[in-house]
């Protein structure tokens, strides 16, 4: 007679998470094959120009010594916003809000970009006010613009999982997008409108105060952070961003990015970029 099969403890939950195809973006309790956790074999490296990487540690300094924008951010070419202070909320009102609620109430009848006046909700973001871990995408979706909160949608729900993967629940971290109305048929937001609104973003990423951030696709790695490579060689790179002290910024590909590429490599290099920083917070309480 030979040895008695022990039962695999985790095959339940390993069919659970195959059958919803997050495989590859699960945590090591997981049992995947060992391959499917190692690191990309070829780590991108950044040309001469691109940002600098982040100088271990970095020291967190309390908000009050980030110096916030004091200057208005472009508007658009050929539209005209209005003069309001609400169509047009002056600078020195958000970029001093005190808190989120401020930034949030001063800017929600924005209308200072092409954008505006097509929106269906103002999607601001949402999360803990003080989390550790931000995730900043690019612009809010059909279900995001009715719902007026960020990534609600399928990529959402991919979000929600990558986020679960890293130990962490969606209230614990903060969402928010480059813009915060919709463009029109999910379009990429053009510059102009990406840098009309970045001084929000901007203000709300202070205010937060994250350790981490975590940018999803290439539209905030080039307008937060001026990065002109393209994500696919910049994504598992650090980056940082200078708002009063340097924040670490770890690039991976936008959750949309991923359901419409869902390859093993895709999935294994997202899941390579969430643990590092996850392992940047773990090394840094
Ligand atoms: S996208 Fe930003 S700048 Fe443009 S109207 Fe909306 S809130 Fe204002």
């Amino acid at each position: 007679m030979g040895p008695i099969q022990q039962p695999n403890p985790f095959k339940p939950w390993a069919d659970t998470l195959r059958e919803l195809g997050v495989m590859g973006l699960v945590r090591e309790s997981v049992p995947v094959e060992a391959s499917a956790l190692a690191p990309p074999q070829l780590v991108p490296s950044l040309p001469a120009e691109s940002p600098a990487p982040v100088p271990l540690p970095v020291p967190r300094r309390a908000l009050a010594a980030a110096k916030p924008p004091v200057t208005r951010p472009a508007t658009v070419p050929g539209y005209t916003p209005p003069d309001d202070p609400v169509g047009n909320p002056p600078a020195d009102i958000w970029a001093s809000a005190p808190d989120l609620a401020s930034l949030a109430d001063c800017t929600k009848g924005c209308l200072a970009c092409p954008l505006g006046p097509g929106r269906f909700r103002f999607v601001f973001g949402e999360g803990n006010p003080k989390a550790r871990l931000m995730f900043i995408g690019e612009g809010p979706g059909k279900d995001e613009d009715q719902q007026g909160r960020p990534f609600v949608g399928k990529a959402g729900e991919l979000l929600d999982k990558m986020i679960g993967g890293m130990g962490f629940k969606r209230d614990q971290v903060y969402i928010a997008n480059v813009v915060k109305c919709r463009p029109p048929d999910n379009r990429t937001p053009t510059p102009q409108e990406s840098q009309t609104c970045l001084g929000y973003l901007k203000r709300q990423i202070e205010l937060i105060d994250p350790s981490v951030i975590v940018t999803l696709g290439a539209t905030p790695l080039k307008e937060l952070l001026g990065v002109q490579v393209g994500i696919t060689k910049v994504r598992g790179c650090w980056q940082r961003l200078d708002l009063g002290r340097a924040i670490p910024v770890m690039p991976t590909f936008h959750p949309a990015y991923v359901l419409r590429q869902y390859t093993d490599e895709v999935r294994r290099a997202v899941w390579s970029d969430l643990k590092a920083a996850r392992a940047w917070l773990e090394e840094h309480p």
